[in-house]
């Protein structure tokens, strides 16, 4: 097992393009850790410089406290998984997990033994004298999971592994890579472009943008906490509403009504931005127990999408689309006017001018 540690690491391609810019990154023995951002962002880069697949042009790479920079892929003792899962097809699955073993000139027993625990563990066993041809999606997949299992790596890199799979198939498979690195506790970086697989899977996920990390953190600190308005809009879906607000006298003037400002009360006087929640607007008909000094309004869905309990509500507010999660009971219907009341304990507020939360 490894502790991963990239020290102002960046990179630049041939051509000029900075893909990376002086990132900073401490993966920890064990976790689980995921690079996320819009497509661009850098993160296959990042990975692949982990990986030894790109040179690093600045900063220092470190696997268990060794600078690793110059050091040859196979010899960083780390297994990557890829989306397209590159099997090879004329070889049995046994003969593609063990295929790196072999080559490695691991004994035959021992190969023999590390694949059947790896398809033990995959639920595999059936399947190791077919072809990839014959299986599934998710079970191919797994056999290129169960490729860098057998190999008893340091660490696992994952690109987009799930990608290639239907969305059903993609929640159970999330699912079970969650249980499996927890179960094998191997450190893992995983790169995805998608905020839910981000924050369901990562012990912590560094979100980036422009081949910067806009925040580092839990998923549930990103959530209720976004660093800047990238974060907010980011993580969450549908994303945190934003609106103009201002400061004065200890009050928050919102749109909706005047509210106490949140936290601790400590941010300056003026313009600033106000990051709401869905979840934190609620139908005024079923806030029986909400706090009578709460700002209650009206308002007109233009859009409404039922997914199971909830409902989401989009309404229009001086032009700016919001959208408010409420529960079914609510029964909101386009054009149809309903009052909310909103839950200002929560909001984030930021910058106006370069979106910085200022918490
Ligand atoms: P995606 O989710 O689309 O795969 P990503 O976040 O993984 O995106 P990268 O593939 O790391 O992003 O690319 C980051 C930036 O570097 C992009 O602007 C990309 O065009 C650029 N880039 C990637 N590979 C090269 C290359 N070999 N030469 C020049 N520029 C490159």
């Amino acid at each position: 097992m490894a502790t991963i540690e990239l020290h102002g690491v960046t990179k630049r391609y041939p051509d000029g393009t900075e893909a990376v810019r002086a990132i900073d990154l401490d993966v920890a023995d064990g976790e689980f850790l995921i690079l996320v951002g819009p497509s661009g962002c850098g993160k296959t880069t990042a990975l692949r410089m982990i990986a030894g697949l790109e040179s690093i042009t600045d900063g220092e790479l470190r696997i268990d406290g060794e600078r690793v920079n110059e050091r040859a892929p196979k010899d960083r003792d780390i297994a990557m998984v890829f989306q397209s899962y590159a099997l090879y097809p004329h070889m049995s699955v046994r003969d593609n997990m063990g295929f790196a073993l072999q080559l490695a000139k691991t004994p035959k027993a021992e190969v023999a033994a590390r694949v059947e625990e790896a398809a033990r563990v995959l639920d595999l066993t059936g399947h190791l004298d077919r072809k990839p041809g014959q299986l599934s999606g998710g079970q191919r997949q797994r056999v290129a999971m169960g490729r860098a299992i057998v190999r008893q790596p340091k660490a696992f890199l994952m690109d987009e592994p799930l990608s290639n799979l239907d969305a059903k198939l993609r929640v159970q498979m999330r699912a079970e890579l969650a249980r499996l690195q927890h179960r094998l506790g191997t450190t893992t970086v995983y790169v995805t472009h998608d905020q839910v697989e981000a924050m369901t899977l990562g012990d912590r996920v560094a979100v980036m943008r422009d081949g910067v990390i806009q925040q580092l953190d839990t998923p549930a600190a990103l959530y209720e906490r976004p660093a800047n308005l990238f974060v907010a809009g980011f993580i969450g879906a549908p994303g945190m509403n934003v609106v103009e607000a201002s400061v004065a006298d200890g009050v928050l003037r919102l749109p909706f009504g005047d509210v106490a400002l949140p936290g601790d009360g400590d941010v300056p006087a003026g313009d600033v931005v106000a990051g709401i929640r869905p979840e934190q607007f609620e139908a005024a008909a079923l806030a029986r127990g909400a706090d009578p000094g709460h700002p209650r309004f009206r308002i007109v869905p233009d859009l409404v999408e039922s997914v199971g309990s909830d409902l989401y509500a989009y309404f229009d507010l001086d032009g700016r689309q919001l959208v408010a999660r409420l529960d079914v009971e609510s029964r909101a219907r386009v054009g149809e006017a309903v009052e909310l009341v909103l839950d200002p304990s929560r909001i984030q507020l930021f910058n106006p001018a370069d979106g910085r939360n200022l918490a």
